[in-house]
């Protein structure tokens, strides 16, 4: 098989051709067709998160060591199973659900694998998708996606099911409220649709990146507001609910800052920092300030159910040969990518 690997974290991917693993026990073999590029691969491939104050969370502390494979929006074509996998077919064309707990505790007995402490997550801790194969460890994550684009259908493991589990923690809303969703990258803008989808008509996309807020507003958004402006905090000022894919100080502050009262602020973003604020005014504002990482094998099939249905806006999806990886990498990097960038892995193949 071939992968595109970090060899060295911040260097670009090397091409590496390895034997092909065979699948044992309840293993499936996938091979990859499609491969989502994450903003959140730009961590692992620098090899660290930004905790603020100068700390570091480094991706080697939890077993993301080089030579790596990154890649956890995977889309393939069911290529070998083993002998103790059931209920799945050699020529199934599925999604793999990349987040995957380690089996055994009460979390993941009960599927909520996001939640376990002991994650074995497909291109961050295990070898993922940016390679022609992929090593699934049970059938239960492959979700079915027909009629659904292959290259759309590879985002919804990750920007699709972590928009949809970030609008699942909002309060109930009223026709009248209005939810920002601050940074329209790719989960940015896959959030949008994911409210649009499920009736919020009052959807306020901040960006400092005008072509970004141009596409928010093609997904649906109703109103754009550059955060780069001074006013930016006037503009948002009484809305229902933030979600924040940027997840620095500066959007915390301006995100809880505009909660009405009862709001709500859904962190997702890694950007990093750290952030300070009165303890009282949560209180006595009765907001909520509530994390959301990615989402679990439910959600998914819910937010690809939506995509099935054809309620689901598809955002601008660029397909690029799995050979242009490191380049992906560094596009996405310097802001030049709107929507999301796709590994294609039929042509690199061939
Ligand atoms: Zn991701
Ligand atoms: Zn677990």
């Amino acid at each position: 098989m071939i992968s595109y690997q970090i060899a060295e974290h911040g260097r670009p991917l090397q091409k590496v051709l390895s034997e092909t693993p065979k699948p044992q026990g309840t293993e499936v073999l996938v091979r990859v067709t499609r491969s989502g590029v994450c903003h959140s691969d730009l961590h692992i491939w620098d090899g660290y998160f930004d905790l603020g104050g100068g700390k570091r969370f480094y991706v080697k502390d939890r077993g993301c060591v080089p030579p790596f494979t990154m890649g956890h929006e995977p889309f393939g074509i069911v290529e070998a199973v083993g002998p103790r996998a059931k209920g799945v077919k050699v020529g199934q064309k599925r999604i793999v659900f990349p987040w995957i707990g380690c089996g055994q505790c009460a979390m993941c007995k009960d599927e909520l694998d996001n939640y376990c402490t002991a994650m074995r997550t497909i291109g961050v801790v295990k070898p993922g998708a940016y390679s022609t194969h992929l090593l699934v460890p049970h059938p239960k994550y492959l979700v079915d996606a027909k009629g659904i684009d292959e290259a759309f259908a590879a985002t919804l493991a990750c920007s699709g099911v972590t928009a949809y589990s970030a609008v699942r923690k909002l309060a109930k809303l009223t026709a009248r409220d209005s939810v920002a969703v601050i940074g329209c990258g790719g989960v940015g803008l896959a959030t949008i649709a994911v409210l649009r989808a499920t009736g919020v008509r009052n959807v306020i996309a901040c960006d400092i990146d005008a072509a970004k807020l141009e596409a928010a507003k093609k997904m649906g958004a109703k109103q754009t507001v550059n955060t780069g402006e001074p006013d930016a905090a006037k503009a948002l000022a009484g809305i229902a609910a933030a979600i924040d894919f940027v997840g620095m100080p500066a959007t915390a502050a301006l995100g809880i800052g505009a909660l009405r009262k009862g709001g709500r602020y859904v962190i997702c973003g890694l950007y990093g920092g750290e952030f300070t604020h009165p303890l009282p005014p949560i209180a006595q504002r009765a907001i909520g300030i509530i994390g959301s990482y990615v989402g679990n094998l439910q959600e998914l099939k819910e937010v690809v159910a939506l995509a099935k249905k054809k309620k689901l806006k598809a955002m601008p999806v660029a397909t690029r040969p799995a050979s242009d990886a490191a380049q992906a990498l560094e596009d996405l990097k310097s802001g030049r990518v709107v929507g999301r960038v796709v590994l294609d892995f039929e042509t690199a193949a061939a």
